[in-house]
């Protein structure tokens, strides 16, 4: 073999040496694939101090360490919403089901339907619900700090939710 081949080869050994000496880095020490199994979480009311009408709350995961940031399904019954709040860190909802309204403080409302997605950035006012006469499923992806995620304000009045 030509000292040349031997190099080449060596190099290529040592760049898979390394290759495999990288590998552990890439991903974390004894972490292994999870699965939440499907009705493993239990779905809980939307709390009334929160929201008008009925709304159903499904955790899908929570923010870690890893991912800052919870997602969570919320079902609302036609006519539903919740009261008006911001997040510190901003929120992406996207229909899954349904007909919405969501609406930011001084804009009007707008309508939202399954695979329109919502950024609500930081510290926005804004509320988020069904339809009148039509329920909505939203997955809600929400950003936390200091393991806060929402601030509540008012709730949304009648002729607020009715002024479209
Ligand atoms: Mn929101």
């Amino acid at each position: 073999m030509s000292s040349l081949v031997k190099t080449a080869l060596c190099a290529a050994a040592l760049q898979a040496a390394l290759a495999l000496a990288a590998e552990p880095q890439t991903s974390t020490a004894a972490a292994a694939q999870q699965i939440t199994r499907a009705g493993s979480q239990p779905s809980a009311a939307g709390p009334a101090d929160y929201f008008t009408g009925q709304a159903r709350v499904d955790p899908v995961w929570p923010a870690d360490k890893n991912i800052n940031a919870s997602g969570g399904l919320v079902t609302f019954e036609p006519g539903a919403r919740s009261a008006w709040h911001t997040h510190p860190a901003g929120q992406r909802l996207v229909v899954v089901s349904g007909v919405g309204l969501t609406q930011e403080w001084g804009k009007p409302i707008q309508e939202i339907r399954p695979g329109d997605v919502v950024w609500c950035p930081p510290g926005v006012k804004h509320w988020h619900g069904a339809a009148s006469t039509t329920a909505m499923t939203h997955l809600a992806v929400t950003g936390t700090v200091d393991g806060k995620n929402v601030t509540w304000m008012e709730k949304v009045a009648d002729e607020q939710y009715n002024a479209r």
